[in-house]
């Protein structure tokens, strides 16, 4: 049955497919820039060169400085090089720290940012930018931090090493998972999440099998889309909040930290949520969620220990303390002795209870 749902269509121009990459100069164009400052890690910087030489007399310069976390000291220094050159829209080259760079320039100074991502963590979906300060990463909403433009090319994420690319992809599906129990749940979003999460759980053993399957490539980037689209329209609940903290006070990688922890965050919310369940087990093909969520991390090759990924034992209580402090929304209450046990199981890359 459908009840009562508010659903917000997020404004942002669409513009998908292999080759797309060449239309960057007409969408800055589109955008009324002149003068495209181009944003990248110092990996991709040599692809952001190529990318300036393309866009022609409308390439300002390049900063090649993003990194994770989106520190603020980075943000400034973008910031002078932005000043430096005139320029007068950004165009965000990479995966999330990138286009996190370009989201908080845009929360700054207004500016237009053209987004191309290279990963699937659907951060160029989201009107969210986390920041980090005296090693503090605060998240701020604001509709200015939306970029106006993405081009999805799936050429550019061939070379995401398929190690990345199974872990950014469970990345996108930990979005689309949470997105089917989220308080403002609607019809719209959950069509998107169950869809995300179907082309995902198909691909990644595609992808991991065979490195430069286009096709699989092609498919899984349509699924990271859909699953960002979630992450910008509904509220996230514990997962989420799990992820945020531990790659904050312990400083782990993002995505590989998202993979380890899914599981035992589903297997926490599964008795408060059947239907998303049910929704979630049928776009993955497997009789339990969290379950199969964990068997697909494992016969991937990703690292299912939080142990493995740099997290102290000592700081198990700590996440538990910081997981339960602020009150935020999740379907089942949050329980710190339950939320301890899962962080523990996590740590030591045990099965979701
Ligand atoms: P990332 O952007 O840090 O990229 C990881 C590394 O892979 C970088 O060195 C990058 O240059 C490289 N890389 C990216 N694409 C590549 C490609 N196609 N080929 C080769 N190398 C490539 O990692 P990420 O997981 O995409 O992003 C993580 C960051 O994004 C975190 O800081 C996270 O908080 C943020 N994020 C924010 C939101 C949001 O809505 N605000 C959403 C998701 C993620």
């Amino acid at each position: 049955m459908i009840g009562s749902f508010t659903f917000e269509n997020l404004p942002c121009r669409v513009v998908f497919g292999s080759g797309m990459l060449g239309s960057a100069k007409a969408e800055v164009e589109r955008l009324g820039g002149k003068r495209a400052l181009v944003l990248t890690t110092p990996q991709q910087e040599a692809q952001g060169r190529s990318l300036g030489a393309a866009l022609g007399s409308l390439y300002a310069g390049i900063f090649s400085g993003a990194t994770m976390h989106t520190p603020v000291e980075v943000t400034e220094r973008a910031l002078a090089a932005m000043k430096a050159c005139e320029a007068d829209c950004v165009v965000s080259l990479g995966g999330g720290s990138t286009t996190g760079l370009g989201k908080a320039l845009a929360l700054r100074t207004g500016i237009n940012q053209l987004c191309i991502p290279t990963t699937y963590a659907g951060s160029e979906m989201t009107p969210i930018v986390g920041q980090t300060e005296n090693g503090l990463k605060t998240t701020v909403r604001d509709a200015a931090i939306l970029p106006e433009t993405v081009i999805y090319d799936v050429d550019l994420t061939l070379t995401l090493p398929a190690s990345l690319a199974v872990t950014s992809g469970i990345n996108a599906i930990a979005h689309a998972v949470e997105a089917l129990y989220a308080r403002d749940t609607n019809p719209v979003t959950s069509l998107m999440a169950e869809e995300g999460i179907r082309a995902l759980a198909r691909t990644l053993p595609a992808i991991a099998a065979r490195s430069d399957d286009r096709e699989a490539r092609t498919e899984a980037l349509y699924g990271a889309w859909l699953c960002g689209v979630c992450l910008g329209t509904v509220g996230m609940a514990l997962h989420h909040k799990l992820c945020h903290t531990l790659g904050g006070t312990f400083d782990l990688p993002h995505a590989e930290t998202h993979t380890i922890v899914l599981p035992h965050a589903l297997a926490y919310n599964a008795p408060a949520v059947p239907e998303p369940m049910a929704r979630i087990s049928r776009a993955i093909g497997a009789a339990d969620a969290p379950q199969g969520l964990f068997e697909l991390a494992k016969r991937l090759g990703a690292k299912t220990a939080l142990r493995d990924i740099g997290m102290p034992g000592s700081g198990i209580d700590k996440a538990a303390d910081l997981a339960v402090t602020n009150a935020y929304w999740n379907p089942r209450p949050l329980e710190r002795g339950a939320i301890r046990d899962l962080i523990a199981r996590a740590w030591a890359g045990e099965p979701p209870a």
